[in-house]
């Protein structure tokens, strides 16, 4: 072996990968047959973004397999299983973001995409630009070679009749019920670490139940609900309108790289205290450039996951379940004990 091939041997970095299947989790709607589904599905895409990190890829090759696996899978809302939209469609939101580069792709309201998550990496990797939306994301989809399907690809049952109890109480004038809202939290994302020591972020969603105007949450805004540089990465999950308000991802991500908060505390702050205290909730993963994690959130549970160093899946729903990443909010001034 060269003594460059030992040198970066010894200076690998352990790999980590972080998900979520996002924050809507209401206790007493969960049954034993979709909690096992929910844990297989995590499961799975922890192993299917691991294998790209062990195989020495880049934390973006992590990010979009796992991201993929979700999509596919419609106990999330994101590709197949999304919400629909006061008319009746399915409209996705995408973004990933490159820690390294700062490099970022995104696209927002398109119909017949069928892993948004490619086409978010397809504008970074192939266009010139960050954000595209609409028909002309779905134009540049076809010129990329992504994917295209049938808009009722992404129907299920159960979210069309979330819509049916939406639309009836907008037709009473009722606001829908804060829980009613909480539901549709179910964006998916990822977060990952790789063996260079570069951070990458992706999320994407069929954004929120009953939206309509061509509505755009935060999962496809740079900086709000999706954000990496070279020490941290974040995707979130919950009602965007506060994740844009507070730059969400981003501010976590400042308060780790440029105040030196603890990662964890950074989550906690923006999750726990700063997003409840104006009115909206939903919860995040976070990761450092040294593996520390965070998943915090202020929901009944959040779908979410990671896998490190032991090469096994960890996987958690509830708020009261270990998921073996620590206490979301390590005490003032406590600064690198969290290793998971
Ligand atoms: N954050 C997403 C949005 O507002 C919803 C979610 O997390 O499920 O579009």
């Amino acid at each position: 072996m060269t003594a460059l091939g030992m040198a970066s041997l010894v200076h690998a970095t352990t790999p980590v990968l972080v998900i979520h299947g996002g924050s809507g989790v209401i206790k007493r709607d969960m049954n034993p047959a979709k909690e096992k589904a929910v844990r297989a599905a995590l499961t799975q895409a922890l192993q299917a973004g691991y294998a790209q990190l062990k195989n020495g890829k880049a934390a973006m090759d992590a990010v979009t397999a796992a991201i993929t696996v979700l999509e596919d899978d419609p106990n999330f809302n994101a590709g197949k299983g999304s919400v629909f939209t006061h008319d009746g469609k399915n409209e996705l939101d995408a973004a990933v973001m490159d820690g390294y580069s700062l490099k970022a792709g995104s696209i927002a309201a398109v119909h017949r995409v069928k892993n948004p998550i490619l086409l978010a990496r397809a504008v970074m990797d192939k266009s010139p630009h960050v954000m595209l939306i609409g028909d002309g994301a779905e134009q540049f989809a076809k010129e990329a070679g992504i994917t295209l399907v049938d808009p009722s690809y992404f129907r299920t049952e159960e979210r069309w009749q979330q819509l049916q109890r939406a639309l009836k109480e907008d037709k009473a004038a009722k606001p829908h019920a804060d829980e009613e809202t909480a539901k549709h939290f179910g964006t998916v994302g990822a977060v990952a670490l790789d063996t260079f020591g570069h951070l990458a972020a992706g999320t994407s969603t069929g954004g929120m139940n009953d939206k309509r105007y061509g509505r755009v949450g935060d999962s496809p805004l740079i900086g709000a609900g999706t954000y990496a540089n070279s020490g941290c990465a974040v995707s979130g999950t919950g009602w965007g309108e506060f994740y844009i308000r507070t730059v969400a991802a981003h501010e976590i991500c400042m308060r780790v790289t440029q105040m030196r908060v603890p990662l964890r505390r950074a989550a906690a702050e923006v999750i726990n205290q700063e997003i409840p205290s104006m009115g909206g909730n939903g919860g995040a993963i976070a990761l450092d450039a040294d593996g520390n994690v965070a998943m915090p959130f202020n929901t009944d549970g959040m779908y979410r996951g990671w896998i490190g160093a032991d090469g096994a899946p960890h996987v958690a729903i509830y708020g009261d379940e270990d998921d073996g990443a620590g206490d979301p909010l390590p005490a003032v001034g406590s600064s690198s004990s969290e290793e998971p």
